[in-house]
């Protein structure tokens, strides 16, 4: 648990009063742009940053004053940390032999997580020896080893192709539906956020803007900020005419659209800011009898896979974003 955590860097507020309960076994990934207050918000938790105001609790008991090795969270980081002058066996004992395990458990132990990250061939091995996705394996056998309640990731993949990106996010979300330890991943990557976690926190500013599962946030977005920040919304900003029969009649400069009433209800003359999601857009050549049309001229079109993006000029160059599968836009 944090508590209205706050960490002050001098005068700059990198953490800002930040509220947040990780269940024990989830994954809840923190995801938010650079500077945000992310890795600040990781390192409290491992110990390695003092909050400078507010509590973190592990089980109930206050740990903000524990060392890092007096508490249970280690964290794997990009630059994982390896000990390059350490064969990869005794990479994975280190924990153990700082917390004064015997030779003999120890070795067992760290041959036991090297089977478990399919390592076993690689135990004598020096670090330089392996490559990318190997030593991230290691990063993380050597952190779970001690069998930690909750691992603490800091992108752990950004240093990895895209390729091994992909695979190594399905074996983490696998090892950790296989263990049950509470996993707490920091990226500023949606994709891998929205792939791998149960829950997902989005921070901006050093406070936490939304925490819920992906769907969520991706399809409620808090604010502004969250809809701007996820997905592929459109915004369109408006003055709401009327009200009736549950649904709000908004004026904007690209003409009038009714929609669903938001909770709390607006008035009449509020300003409202519709999300369009860019998936949920029908496209056709003419109007039609429907409501909530926009016109627009098609400008340039994007292909990645079997998504395409196109980007549709409103009026006065504002663009406006739809997303459709190859087979819809061939319909
Ligand atoms: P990124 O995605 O770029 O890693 P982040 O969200 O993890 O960003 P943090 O590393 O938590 O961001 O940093 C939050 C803010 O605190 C930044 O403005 C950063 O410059 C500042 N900051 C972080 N560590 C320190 C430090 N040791 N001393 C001073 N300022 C710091």
């Amino acid at each position: 648990v944090l508590d209205q955590v706050v960490k002050r860097f001098g005068e700059h507020v990198a953490v800002d009063g930040v509220d947040l309960q990780i269940s024990q076994g989830e994954f809840l990934a923190i995801m938010g742009p650079s500077g945000c207050g992310k890795t600040t918000t990781l390192r409290m938790i491992a110990g390695l940053e003092e909050p400078s105001e507010g509590e973190i609790r592990l089980n109930g008991k206050r740990i903000n004053e524990l060392k890092p090795w007096q508490r249970d969270t280690p964290l794997v980081w990009q630059n994982l940390a390896l000990f390059p002058h350490l064969n990869v066996r005794r990479n994975v004992e280190f924990g153990l032999k700082m917390r004064g395990v015997g030779a003999r458990e120890r070795h067992e132990r760290a041959m036991n997580w090297l089977e478990r990250m399919g390592l076993t061939e690689y135990a004598s091995r020096n670090i330089a020896q392996l490559s990318g996705g190997e030593r991230q394996r290691v990063a993380i056998a050597r952190a779970l080893v001690t069998e930690p309640e909750i691992l603490l990731l800091d992108e752990p993949l950004s240093a990895l192709d895209a390729h091994l990106r992909v695979r190594m996010q399905s074996e983490i979300t696998q090892l950790q539906k296989q263990l049950g330890i509470t996993f707490a991943y920091v990226t500023h990557n949606q994709s891998e956020a929205f792939a791998m976690a149960s829950r997902v926190a989005i921070m901006n500013d050093g406070q936490i803007q939304q925490i819920g599962s992906p769907r969520e946030v991706y399809r409620a977005p808090a604010n502004h900020f969250v809809a701007e920040f996820v997905g592929s919304n459109n915004i369109l900003i408006g003055t709401v005419s009327a009200l009736a029969d549950g649904r709000v009649t908004v004026e904007t400069p690209r003409g009038s659209f009714r929609v669903p009433t938001p909770e709390p209800a607006p008035a009449r003359g509020d300003t409202l800011e519709l999300v369009v999601s860019a998936d949920l857009v029908a496209i056709s050549d003419s109007a039609g009898e429907h409501e909530n049309v926009l016109t627009g001229e098609l400008i340039s079109e994007e292909f990645i896979g079997s998504v395409i993006t196109l980007y549709i000029d409103i009026g006065d160059g504002t663009v406006f974003r739809v997303q459709k599968q190859q087979h819809e836009l061939d319909a």
